[in-house]
């Protein structure tokens, strides 16, 4: 069994955790937390040893009644990995302690991508996080990005990518970014950010990003058109994408219009917390005009990366190959949804 530490029980970790406990090969070490909140409580009462993250506030967790595992890096020392799932820019800061215990560590996608030796997306280079001691889960929206251009990239060849990113403002429970009443194109020059981020997954791919924020918060919104680079038509890009196990093609008899009754479809097939862990793609939204794509899709930013971060783990410790790999991280959370 992979020993597995969380440092960081918030919006990911949580959602790690919870995922990494679901594997047959996998047992979760303890998870490690600056503060009581509810959040703590929750990972006590879910029966996660708790880590303190941060010494001199180990008294408020006994002021708390919160009984404490040990101290973050006792949680380092017993993991075979550690999952950074700190908010932006601290897994930088905790870089130095998983060397100085040798543990190999996977950080986010708000960490740059020049701290790691490699950046991960199960689907498109599984086999380069291989031995790596510092990996990035590349960002909820590289995510998305990277599982639609592998397949099209693979069958087609992949000209030119061109996406806006409409962003949700911030997510359901990061009441300090709002209330925002607004539409911002940000960044306001062009590209964003995230078609660089893309090229660390796939160097050579032509892509442009332009980035806006909205007051939302359910779901990211990517409207696409890649340039493919040999003959396809709407019908047969469809069915591929159809075929990729972390994209969920939307059918049009479902009537799901929006981010809000995709969130709702999820809850109502029982996924936890409403999670949507695979791009959902809307089926008639896919059309293919003068050998260029164009589509929608919604990315779950909150839940999107937990399978790649389940699947960063056996890379780093060869425990499986990608096939292998992707194929048992889904069949333990029952990806998919059964229509
Ligand atoms: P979050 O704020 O919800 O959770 C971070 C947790 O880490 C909190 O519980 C916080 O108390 C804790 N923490 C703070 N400082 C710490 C420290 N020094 N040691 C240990 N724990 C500490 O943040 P999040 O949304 O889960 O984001 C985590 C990372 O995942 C970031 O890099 C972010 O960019 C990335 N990410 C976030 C999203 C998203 O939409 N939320 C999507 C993809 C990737």
């Amino acid at each position: 069994m992979i020993q597995v530490g969380i440092n960081g029980y918030g919006t990911i970790g949580k959602r790690v955790a919870d995922a990494v406990r679901a594997q047959p090969d996998m047992e979760v070490v303890g998870v490690a937390k600056t503060r009581p909140n509810f959040e703590s409580e929750q990972a006590v009462t879910k029966g996660f040893p708790l880590y303190a993250a941060v010494e001199e506030r180990i008294d408020q967790f006994a002021e708390a009644g919160i009984d404490l595992a040990g101290e973050v890096e006792e949680l380092v020392a017993e993991s075979d990995v550690v999952v950074d799932t700190t908010p932006s820019g601290i897994g930088a800061e905790n870089k130095s302690m998983y060397e100085e215990y040798d543990t190999p560590a996977l950080y986010q996608g708000g960490e740059d991508a020049d701290l790691v030796d490699v950046s991960f997306n199960a689907r498109s280079n599984y086999e380069e996080a291989a031995d790596a001691d510092h990996v990035r889960v590349v960002s909820c929206n590289t995510t998305g990005l990277s599982r639609l251009v592998a397949p099209l990239d693979e069958e087609y060849g992949v000209e030119k990518v061109r996406a806006t990113l409409v962003r949700r403002g911030g997510d359901p429970a990061q009441s300090g970014r709002g209330p925002i009443n607004d539409t911002l194109p940000d960044p306001i020059t062009v590209p964003s950010h995230h078609g660089p981020d893309v090229n660390t997954i796939f160097p050579d791919l032509d892509i442009d990003t332009v980035g806006m924020k909205v007051p939302a918060t359910l779901t990211h919104t990517h409207s696409i058109n890649i340039e493919l680079g040999s003959d396809a038509d709407t019908e047969s890009v469809r069915e591929l994408l159809e075929n990729e196990s972390r994209l969920f093609v939307i059918p049009e008899r479902l009537g799901i219009d929006g981010s809000g009754k995709l969130k709702e479809f999820a809850l109502d097939a029982g996924r936890p917390r409403g999670d949507v862990w695979e791009n959902a793609i809307w089926g008639e939204s896919i059309t293919v005009q003068d050998g260029e794509l164009y589509l929608f899709q919604a990315i779950h930013q909150e839940s999107d990366v937990v399978p790649e971060n389940v699947d960063a783990i056996r890379a780093v410790t060869g425990s499986a190959d990608r096939d292998e790999s992707m194929a048992t991280t889904e069949a333990a959370l029952d990806l998919g949804f059964d229509l």
